[in-house]
This record gives structure tokens, sequence and C-alpha cells, in this order.
């Protein structure tokens, strides 16, 4: 059996720097640090931060007043801030620039007159983030059926926002969907995808025009641009699980299959799709071919709460 290994796979630029700033505030300030939301989603990740100090709650009202609060990458609404100043919290913010772009392009359409469409899946930490940047000036679509469907009052500009790490195919049906409905829908100029989203799935779409079996992505089931990936290979036809790591790999998934592809998730670190691929051998792996459809090179940098001048980067 061969192994073609997806790349760009793994952490991205955002995840990479919201892991750093965990590690960094815990070397500055000493632990506990508390960091509301999973910092990303990946259960690996949140453990091993668990264990060098971090203390994952849920809301700023579980940290005690004074302490130091790190806000996860996905990013939070408006009012999640105030509560923290309203708490005396020392807030150090690891939102990713990319998502935060959209809460800021959110605030911006509303108050040119738009109401924005926000294409995204319910009860998703960076979706709540960004429908609290937009003031009520937003409605949810979910879904092509609820592009069709969905009751949406009579504006004069619709301007059509979506979440960062959705399936690009669907995104593009919905939208389509819109402007059937609407006619005319705005868009920003740049695109809310990320490049890192953009790029795990063209490369899970190359291996599948390579003819592998199976697909197996590595990520935890509550992340966004993990569980796209799988759908990805779905759609082509191509049998796919999502996998927290080695230890969900079932032997029965094997027979008959000559290349299976990998691949991690933006918030999955490197050392478990290595895990996973030791672990393969045990099921016939033997070689392992790169499939490598773009470069990486995005830098963002860290709060200047922390340094003024390490940088780090992703892919
Ligand atoms: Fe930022 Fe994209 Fe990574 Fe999310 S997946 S943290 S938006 S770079």
């Amino acid at each position: 059996m061969k192994v073609l290994l997806a790349n760009p796979r793994c952490y991205c630029a955002g995840v990479q720097r919201a892991v750093r700033i965990v590690e960094l505030a815990i070397e500055r300030f000493g632990k506990p640090v508390y960091v509301r939301k999973e910092i990303v989603h990946n259960r690996f990740v949140v453990n091993r931060l668990e264990e060098i100090g971090a203390v994952f709650v849920e809301e700023n009202s579980e940290v005690p007043a004074g302490e130091v609060v790190i806000f996860s990458a996905h990013g939070v609404a408006p009012v999640v801030f105030d509560e923290a100043n309203g708490r005396s919290l020392k807030v150090i913010d690891a939102t990713c620039p990319l998502v935060n772009k959209v809460h800021q392009e959110a605030a911006r359409y509303v108050e040119q007159g738009y109401h924005i469409l926000l294409i995204g899946r319910a009860g998703h930490e960076e979706v709540n983030g960004t429908l609290g940047h937009a003031a009520g000036n937003i409605t949810l679509i979910e879904d092509i059926d609820q592009a069709r469907t969905k009751e949406i009052g009579a504006y004069q500009k619709l301007m059509v926002l979506t979440q960062t790490t959705l399936s690009l195919d669907d995104t593009e049906e919905i939208v389509t969907a819109l402007r059937e409905r609407f006619g005319s829908v705005d868009q920003p100029p740049g695109k809310d995808i990320c490049y890192a989203t953009q790029n795990r799935q063209d490369a899970v779409k190359e291996m599948c025009s390579r003819g592998i079996d199976l697909l197996l992505v590595v990520g935890s089931p509550n992340s966004s641009n993990a569980a796209r990936l799988t759908e990805v290979g779905r759609v082509r036809k191509v049998r796919g699980f999502l996998i927290d790591n080695e230890t969900d790999l079932n032997p029965g998934w094997f027979a008959g299959v000559q290349t299976v592809g990998v691949t991690g998730g933006a918030s999955t670190p490197e050392e478990v799709v290595d895990k996973v691929i030791e672990r393969l051998r045990d099921f016939g792996a033997t070689d392992v071919e790169i499939c490598q459809t773009a470069e990486e090179n995005t830098v963002f940098r860290l709060p200047d709460e922390l340094t003024r001048d390490e940088l780090v980067s992703g892919g």
C-alpha cells in the first residue's frame, strides 16, 4: 500500500500563532493562564497546553478578576471584550488575523448600509463572533436550502460574507443560489475563505484526482476545516474518515486499498500525522509520496504585549 501525503497540511499560520501565544503567555505571566474556549479545535493541542499550565474555560465569568485571559483563534464578538473589561481581565487576543478581517468586514459593511448574508455553521465560535460584529444586520445561511428559502427581509444592499474554513465548492453553490434568488448580491474584493483552507482542499482534490482509494483526514471532530476536507473527498466519491489520532485507525478500512491519501487539518500538529503514518506501516504501507500543490510562507506577527520582534510562520 502506498501513502500519498498532502502538502500543504496541518498547522496554518493562524493556528501556529495562537498556540505560540498561549505558550509565551505562560512563560511571561506564569501559570495558570486562562484561555476562553479551545484555543484551536484540536484535542491533542488543548491537552498539551493544559499540561504546561493553560486552563480552558467557556466564559469570562469563570476567570478570576484581574487574571490573564486569552481569546481563541476563532475570535469573539465585541460584547466578549466588554465583559472582560468589566471584570478587569488582561486580554490577549489570539484571533487569527484572517478571521479578524471577516469580523471587521461585517462591522464596516453594516456601517455602509448593507445587510450581511453570512455563509457559515451555526454555533461555530468564528460565526458567533461575526454575528456579534454586525449589530443585528445579519442573516446566517447554513446551506443551499436556507439560501433558497430562509426568510430574509427586504433590503436594498446585500453583502455575502463567509466563515473562513468552509468548503469552496459548497460555498460557490450557495452564493450562486443567493444570486439567483436576489439578483445582485455583493462580495468583498478579497475572498473570506482563507489561504490555508483553500490550499488544504486543493491538495485533497489533487490526491483524489491521482486515484486514492481511501482518504484519512487527521483532525478533531469539531474542527471545521478538517471536516470539510473529508467532504472534499466524499464529493469526489472517495471513501474518507476523520480521525483524531492513530488509535482511531480501523484495520478493516484497508482491505483492497492500494493508495491511501493522508492529510491534516489546519489545527492538527504535524507530529500527530507522523504517528498516523507510522501506524499505517502496520497495515501494510510501504512508500510515502508527497503530493505537493502549493508553497506556504504566510507569517503573522505576535501581539506586542508578548514580544516585540518574534514572528511565527505556518505551512
Ligand atoms: Fe486563520 Fe485560516 Fe488558520 Fe483559521 S484556518 S486560523 S482563518 S489561517
